[in-house]
């Protein structure tokens, strides 16, 4: 789809604001495009070795960082292929449509599945987990940090205390639409597998699938013994993160320099500055949204910083919305489930500066405009301008 910004026709310009893959920085691009080598190249294996090490220090663990080639849905399935076995007891927090998937995946792993959810938008109540606990005899718990069907935000560090009580239960959360925006200190928040995707908040293209393990959740992998999954086996990926020089299945060596490349900008830019401005950054979209007349779905106690799932006003319509948008230079994602045609997803998570967010308000209001249904130019980059700056505009209180 061509974007026509002001009778120009700008070739691959749009602003790519769905909730992953995010804009990728020049530095990781330029990683991409380099000539591949070896992966037993001395240089490559250094690298490697970096950005395993720069993994767990950013993250805040003690345990071990697995970083392969996939998707986020591997990075989920190995978390919860390695610390169970056939006929255990799983316990899955669903807050929307990947806490869904996450229950559906472990069914097919013939693990026995209990599921809490909650209503769209809102949180499971970690009393009621704490209940279910005490009910039985879980082997792991699964919990999405930040549901993206939902804008969610699960309370990790209350959930982290409650099972840091069950010394037999595994504590896995699904970071994909969360690391390197939310806060994740994996050790102190007693999280035991952490899985996630490289596309969203790392700012990386996909491709990367990377898990961190704990202590408890190595102790468990042993335990098992042989399990049936063969790539995603921590036993078998072991001995490479420990030392990169060794082989089990071929590293994407390309995706693994862009992965240092992120993990520098992040070192740059400092972990907890990084956690602060995509709180800067949401508030402000959050409050420029709502000006413009449009609601959030997720309660404003339980929101991501990472994305935010925007309900239509009547008289939009979904497609036509995002196709006069696109047109206005800037992509969202559509709803997922129940929301489907209900409300468009927005990211506003990794690499990204003040001129993604004022261009991407603009353009919503000049597709309100286009399509008739609110006249707001201006209005909701006045709020988030404001924000951002940290100040009301001159003459105005
Ligand atoms: N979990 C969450 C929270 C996600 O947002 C996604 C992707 N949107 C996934 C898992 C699956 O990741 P992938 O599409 O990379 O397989």
């Amino acid at each position: 789809m061509k974007a026509i910004l002001g009778g120009i026709e700008m070739k691959n310009k749009k602003l790519v604001m769905i909730p992953g893959p995010t804009p990728v920085a020049r530095s990781i691009q330029d990683q991409m495009g380099r000539e591949t080598v070896a992966f037993g190249d001395a240089d490559f294996i250094k690298d490697f070795k970096e950005a395993l090490d720069d993994l767990k220090e950013i993250f805040k663990t003690k345990g071990q960082a697995f970083v392969v080639a996939g998707t986020g849905t591997l990075a989920m399935e190995m978390g919860i292929s390695n610390v169970t076995k056939e006929g255990d007891k799983v316990l899955v927090i669903s807050h929307g449509y990947f806490g869904d998937r996450y229950a559906e995946l472990c069914q097919r792993k013939g693990l026995q599945v209990d599921v809490l959810s909650s209503e769209w938008g809102s949180i499971v109540p970690v009393e009621e987990i704490e209940k279910k606990l005490k009910e039985k005899d879980y082997k792991a718990v699964t919990v999405t940090h930040v549901d993206t069907s939902t804008g969610v935000c699960a309370p990790i560090w209350e959930i982290g205390e409650i099972i840091k009580k069950y010394e037999d239960t595994i504590l896995v959360v699904d970071g994909v639409c969360a690391t390197g925006a939310e806060p994740e200190y994996i050790d102190d928040m007693g999280i035991d597998v952490l899985i996630t995707g490289s596309q969203k908040a790392l700012g990386l293209p996909p491709g990367l699938a990377l898990v961190f393990a704990g202590e408890k959740a190595l102790e468990r992998r042993k335990s098992l013994e042989v399990i049936r999954e063969y790539y995603m086996d921590f036993e078998k990926w072991l001995p490479v993160m420990e030392d990169p020089s060794k082989y089990f299945a071929t590293p994407a060596v390309n995706m693994i320099w862009a992965l240092k490349a992120a993990l520098n900008i992040i070192k740059e830019e400092g972990i907890e500055n990084r956690y602060e401005r995509h709180k800067k950054f949401a508030t402000a979209m959050q409050s420029a949204i709502e000006s413009i007349g449009f609601r959030i779905l997720a309660e404003k106690e339980h929101r991501a910083v990472t994305l935010s799932n925007v309900l239509y006003m009547e008289g939009i319509e979904d497609i036509e919305f995002r196709k006069v948008l696109a047109e206005e230079g800037v992509v969202v994602a559509g709803g997922l489930g129940e929301y489907a045609g209900k409300m468009f997803r927005l990211g506003h998570m990794g690499n990204i500066d003040y001129h993604y967010l004022v261009s991407t308000i603009s353009a919503i209001e000049r597709t309100l405009h286009r399509l008739g249904v609110a006249d707001v130019l201006g209005k909701g980059v006045t709020v988030l301008t404001e924000m951002l700056m940290g100040e009301p505009a001159k003459g105005r209180s």
